[in-house]
């Protein structure tokens, strides 16, 4: 396992944040650090065609070692880390044989990593983990997952026994702000389905994520002296206020779970002349999405109807559940499935309350199902990662490779 670790503080001392006001790609210069890092890395463990295009994607490939036709599938992570939290200066802190109780992240600031908090901590008891000084987030959120594919690639290469067919991988920038999946070149990628390695905890295993729109809702108010106002007055922010007081109370983020659908205002300006709300529209089922979506348009009619022309709604489709794609080739699922299995890992399928990636993809055509990279807690200075569950993610890598091989021949 010194390999993987190794090999995961290589990456995670990189900084590689990305930046959501940065129209570039990637959208910060020092992306590239890795990129070229990991580029190198693929080359110098023996991978062909390796790549790296003026986007900062990387792409490489391990050639089948069969005679025989088998399908090209792909395994892919992101390089850069959210936004949220720094990720300069890096300190991974290893514990090792960890003892179940409080971790102390740092002493002088006392931040601790507890279990009492963070109960994922318990079932790791024994076990090795990575985990930040307290100072940064660790960036497991997904060095992890790319440490699993190229430790996979590389355990394939020099396990030449193992029978394999052609396997594509890839690393992109600026997952974290949206945008991972914009300029990824399927076609070039050429696999006929692949796996983000971007999910948390060991086993999970997803395909279900939520179609999501955006809304905005404009109201043009006519401001006049409050004192001589009757008659004449229209205030936007009463008027928001209305729209606002219209929408279902229960189905909202903080009473919704698994695949309860909402909606979510999240923010809310304006004055007498003009008032603007934000939010987005989050439903797994498509039908229910479009009834969200007619709901507002109903809302807004009605209040048109009353005050006049003077409102606006604009809503803005962002991604849609990969389920529509991935059911009819339901088998990279089952394959995945059978491989966790097979590792005696128990597969947690459950559905994604977000999007990933790999929703985009598979509306681009190509198939895309999330698998677990390991960590817990991303996005913040309480990120971890159990060295195990990295070494479990790489075995199952291998063994959806092998079982692909193995399930094609059947097949032919
Ligand atoms: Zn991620």
């Amino acid at each position: 396992m010194q390999n993987i670790i190794d090999r995961f503080i290589s990456y995670v001392k990189i900084d590689t944040q990305s930046d959501p006001n940065s129209n570039t790609t990637p959208s910060t210069e020092k992306q590239w650090n890795l990129a070229n890092k990991l580029a190198e890395e693929l080359k110098a463990i023996g991978m062909e065609d390796v790549s790296i295009d003026e986007n900062a994607y990387v792409m490489a490939t391990l050639p089948s070692n069969l005679d025989r036709e088998v399908p090209t599938i792909g395994f892919i992570s992101h390089f850069d880390t959210s936004p949220d939290f720094s990720g300069t200066n890096v300190n991974p802190q290893i514990i090792e044989n960890y003892d179940g109780n409080d971790i102390i992240l740092n002493e002088e600031k006392n931040i601790i990593l507890s279990p009492n908090y963070f109960s994922d901590l318990k079932q790791y008891k024994g076990q090795t983990l990575i985990t930040t000084d307290g100072n940064t987030l660790l960036g497991a959120d997904d060095k992890a997952g790319i440490t699993e594919i190229v430790t996979a690639m590389e355990y394939l290469i020099n396990n030449a026994h193992i029978h394999h067919g052609p396997v594509r991988v890839a690393f992109t920038p600026d997952e974290e702000i949206g945008r991972g999946a914009h300029k990824f070149d399927v076609k070039k990628f050429g696999a006929q389905w692949a796996y983000t390695m971007d999910g948390s905890q060991i086993g999970e295993l997803e395909y279900e994520n939520f179609n999501a729109a955006s809304v905005k809702i404009k109201v043009q108010g006519k401001s006049v002296h409050p004192g001589y106002a009757k008659g004449k007055m229209i205030n936007a922010v009463i008027i928001a206020n209305e729209f606002l007081s219209l929408m279902p109370k229960k189905e909202m983020p903080q009473f919704t779970s698994y695949r309860e659908g909402f909606f979510h205002f999240y923010d809310f300006k304006g004055d007498v002349e003009y008032a603007e709300i934000n939010g987005i529209i989050r439903d797994h089922d498509r039908d229910k999405f479009d009834a969200r979506k007619e709901l507002l348009q109903r809302v807004v009619f009605d209040l048109t109807e009353r005050f006049g022309d003077i409102i606006s709604i604009e809503i803005k489709d962002q991604y849609y559940n990969m389920k529509e794609k991935i059911e009819p080739v339901m088998h990279i699922v089952d394959i995945a499935e059978q491989a966790m299995k097979d590792l005696e890992i128990e597969p947690l399928i459950k559905p994604i309350r977000g999007g990933t990636d790999g929703s985009q993809l598979s509306y681009m055509g190509l198939p895309c199902p999330n698998i677990f990279a390991g960590g817990h807690n991303f996005h913040g200075r309480y990120e971890y990662v159990p060295v195990e569950s990295m070494k479990r993610a790489t075995d199952v890598i291998v063994k959806i490779i092998e079982l692909t091989a193995k399930y094609y021949n059947d097949e032919a």
